[in-house]
């Protein structure tokens, strides 16, 4: 017999064993598993780039999306209807050459359309365009019980909004019409600022935040003292023709994202702590600019640095990391939460800073007015406790957790930064989706 290691989300754990894994080819294979579901229902999995355990169902079926890729409809008007399937890697190489880019691209874009819709990503544009679900013109969902009904913000709005966000608990997403935005180029023109502190960064986002489209700042938590915090602020729009040198301008539309190769093999042990994780941010903050203004830069610098290799999640060795993002209204609880992790005695390697814009109608959407902070940890004793005095400042604020980044909170703490969940639970009894579509994340939430 071989050991089955099972699934798991980005961060690498926890992991647990499916009892079957089905592809979605077609509507009918769809059918044919949600008909089939036995006690411990069925989840949805795209690329499983979600970090914690949303897309993993122990015991059950897990049905993978990926390979529902067949309808790409791009209209003259700059709509277009894509199967769920798809990546927004694949989208953006068809689309960028037709002048079009994605309304939300997240932090990498190995993500499907239904997770990208599932989780309603945000990229850094939130503070002007809200989230992906935001420009979900319509979209074509299949039922628990086999039907397939199209929703949108007018028809059955309550189904759409808990269907964006919602984590797949309300049905399979399997196309969906997207509304695109025109671009002259495929680059983007950048301004940087360093700052020596988190309430440098804090004034600057204050000051200048709405100034560009785009906009996100890393900082560092792992230099303690007086530098705790202190940050890269990147900001910037899209970039037009004459803003190009002459050789991007022969193919201002290329699709130019450089990517360096993969990690080949997890490590027996995490090659992330306290040492590496400080000579990296040191190295980060160094080789960024004091303050640089409307330099252009491709989609790997400026959205997906992340991207740049495949596999990185294995540089946490076999017990993975927690990828933790909370939400929290004011700055002061934002200076709390980076001062809680810079005195503790877990090391964060890499942390990302955003303000947020207005929330949208759906009662599971991350987003709400407020500062967003995402910290890496790697998974090792006593983390826990670290994680839950987080939770306890980001409740005691009124913000809330992102489920997409989720392991390991309770459903109290769940619950306590998402006032309408019980709206959310009526549209999935409504839909007798509470009978077939479950996950892990479900089950640990009482979703
Ligand atoms: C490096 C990195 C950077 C990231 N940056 C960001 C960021 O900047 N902003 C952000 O918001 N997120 C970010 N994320 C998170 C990621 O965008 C979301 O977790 C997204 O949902 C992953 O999509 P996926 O296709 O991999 O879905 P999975 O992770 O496989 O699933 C995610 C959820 O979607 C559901 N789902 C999947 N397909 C369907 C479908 N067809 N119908 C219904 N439900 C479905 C699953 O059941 C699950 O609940 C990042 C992740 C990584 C790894």
């Amino acid at each position: 017999m071989t050991y089955d290691p099972g699934l798991s989300g980005w961060g690498g754990a926890p992991r647990s064993t499916p009892a079957a894994r089905v592809r979605a080819t077609d509507l009918d294979a769809i059918r044919r598993v949600l008909a089939g579901a036995g006690r411990r229902g069925v989840t949805l999995r795209g690329l499983g780039r979600s970090y914690g355990d949303a897309s993993l169902n122990a015991g059950g079926t897990v049905l993978e999306m990926p390979a529902l890729d067949g309808t790409f409809v791009l209209h003259d008007d700059g709509r277009l209807t894509v199967s769920a399937g798809h990546s927004l890697d694949t989208i953006l190489r068809r689309i960028l050459p037709h002048g079009w880019w994605l309304p939300v691209v997240p932090g990498t874009r190995q993500v499907t359309v239904g997770g990208a819709i599932a989780a309603d990503v945000h990229g850094k544009n939130h503070h002007v365009d809200g989230t992906f679900g935001a420009h979900v013109e319509s979209l074509r969902l299949v039922l628990a019980d086999g039907d397939l009904v199209e929703v949108s913000p007018t028809q059955d709005p309550e189904l759409f909004w808990a269907t964006v966000g919602g984590m797949g608990l309300t049905g399979v997403i399997v196309e969906a019409t997207l509304r695109l935005h025109r671009v002259e180029t495929s680059y983007f023109l950048v301004d940087t600022d360093r700052t020596d502190d988190v309430h440098g960064l804090l004034d600057l986002i204050d000051a200048h935040g709405d100034e560009h489209r785009y906009s996100v700042a890393w900082f560092d938590t792992a230099t303690t003292g007086a530098r705790l915090g202190r940050a890269v602020l990147t900001a910037g729009d899209s970039a037009p023709v004459s803003a190009l040198d002459p050789e991007r301008r022969r193919d201002p539309l290329a699709f130019d994202a450089p990517t360096l190769g993969k990690v080949p093999l997890t490590p027996p042990l995490s090659l992330v702590n306290r040492w590496t994780a400080r000579a990296f941010n040191e190295l980060w903050y160094r080789k960024a600019p004091a303050s640089r203004r409307g330099e252009v830069q491709d989609i790997t610098q400026f959205f997906h640095p992340l991207d740049l290799v495949d596999d990185w999640n294995r540089v946490y060795g076999p017990a993975g990391f927690v990828q933790y993002q909370a939400v929290v209204p004011d700055r002061e609880s934002l200076v709390e939460l980076v001062e809680r992790i810079g005195t503790s005695d877990h090391v964060s390697s890499l942390n990302v800073l955003k303000r947020f814009g207005a929330a949208n109608p759906s009662p599971l959407s991350f987003p709400m007015p407020g500062l967003t902070l995402a910290a890496d940890f790697p998974i090792r004793p006593g983390l826990g406790a670290l994680l839950a005095d987080l939770d306890a400042i980001v409740t005691a604020a009124g913000g809330r957790l992102y489920l997409a980044k989720d392991a390991r909170t309770d459903a109290a703490t769940l619950a306590a930064g998402y006032p309408r969940l019980d709206d959310f639970r009526a549209v999935r009894s409504r839909v007798g989706a509470d009978r077939v579509f479950t996950s892990d994340l479900a089950r640990r939430l009482e979703l």
